[in-house]
């Protein structure tokens, strides 16, 4: 049973690109819950995380316990929190559903932690985003399934110690980096999820269209897979976007000419890059001969959130091959020059050519 009322959105700090397609705070719909897969059979792609969580959820089940606590990263629209959703429907347990910017309070945390039944699971999505005292609360329950609660205030505050059920943490990232180490350490099962081929964007694009009743062609589909950046939630988005050409220009089928035309018309390029995609990668080149820049210096000049730049628009980029993180700032490659048209200086062409 997913009890979704602990949630809150969390999108204060990407208000700057509620207008972005590919951005990843849209409240949720109904229609994106329905999209949702409910088993790990159902669940495309990421087959070693699958494989893995299979054989941890069956020993859990075997031995009689709560399943160990699970750390999930990667970019935003993998598919985190649906995988949470699966653990808990796999395990036949109730799913408490959470974020680090909703908790504020030590307390609000406790309140949680002391409703779980035995074996159930709190999912805490940005959990980087926990306030330092809150995550103390953490700790001990993590360890000991047990929370410390101070009742009073000044010299008569007394703490009592108050036992917890058997449960599991399923915590959900963006930043590994930013998770502090006693955090980090406190999780037995921690699982990376990576971008999505386009084969397995294309069979969630014609599963997600089944589902929603909106006729496409193989082609169709491979095209939006193609420009979807490797996220399934930016797939899901596309691919209602893309339905509404097919009625007003199309037959209603989505095909490869309707998916193009849609796409290029949203300012998505062949390769899924967008416009701030581009933004980021023109300026680099343009305004700062193709880099060293600092990530900070980079988001002031283009007049974007730092942690959007980081978070959605890099790794793409990087698993593109158009940009490279060193230690000395962000560097455009020879592909993003290429990419963009736009003529490499004789001054570059040597040193990126080793890029
Ligand atoms: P995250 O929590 O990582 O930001 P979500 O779990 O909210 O991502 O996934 C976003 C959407 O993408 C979901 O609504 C779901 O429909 C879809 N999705 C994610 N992963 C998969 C997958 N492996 N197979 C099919 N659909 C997926």
């Amino acid at each position: 049973m997913i009890k979704n009322t602990d949630f809150e959105t969390y999108g204060d700090e990407f208000d700057g690109v509620a207008e972005r397609i590919v951005d990843k705070n849209e409240l949720e719909t109904d229609a994106d819950f329905s999209l949702r897969p409910k088993t790990l059979k159902e669940y495309i792609g990421q087959n070693k995380v699958k494989e893995n969580l299979a054989i941890y959820i069956e020993a859990a089940k075997r031995r009689g316990e709560a399943l160990d606590h699970v750390l999930l990263y990667g970019p935003p629209g993998l598919g985190k929190t649906t995988l949470a959703n699966i653990v808990s429907h796999e395990l036949g347990v109730n799913l408490r559903v959470t974020s680090g910017p909703a908790l504020e309070k030590g307390g609000d945390l406790v309140a949680l932690l002391t409703n779980l039944g035995e074996h159930d699971i709190l999912f805490i999505d940005e959990i980087h985003r926990l306030k330092k005292p809150v995550e103390e609360y953490l700790y001990p329950a993590l360890e000991d399934n047990t929370v410390d609660i101070i009742i009073g205030q000044g010299p008569s505050a007394q703490s009592i110690r108050v036992d917890l059920k058997h449960f599991t943490l399923i915590g959900a990232t963006t930043r590994m980096g930013q998770l502090s180490a006693p955090l980090r350490d406190r999780f037995g099962i921690v699982l990376h999820l990576e971008l999505y081929t386009v084969e397995q964007l294309t069979d969630i694009v014609r599963r997600s269209a089944a589902i929603l009743n909106i006729p496409i062609d193989i082609d169709g589909a491979t095209e939006i897979a193609r420009r979807s950046r490797g996220t399934p939630r930016i797939a899901n988005r596309f691919l209602r976007r893309v339905r509404d050409f097919a009625i007003v220009l199309g037959k209603g089928v989505i095909t490869f000419e309707i998916a193009k035309i849609a796409l290029e018309r949203l300012e998505v390029d062949y390769l899924g890059l967008d416009n701030l995609d581009r933004r980021l990668l023109t300026m680099l080149i343009k305004g700062y001969n193709g880099g060293p820049v600092g990530l900070s210096t980079l988001s002031a000049a283009i007049g974007e959130e730092a942690i959007t730049l980081e978070d959605v628009c890099e790794p793409f980029l990087m698993q593109l091959g158009f940009l490279a993180r060193t230690p000395q700032g962000r560097c455009a490659t020879l592909l993003a020059y290429k990419h963009l048209n736009i003529e490499i200086p004789d001054s570059k062409q040597l040193v990126l050519g080793d890029m």
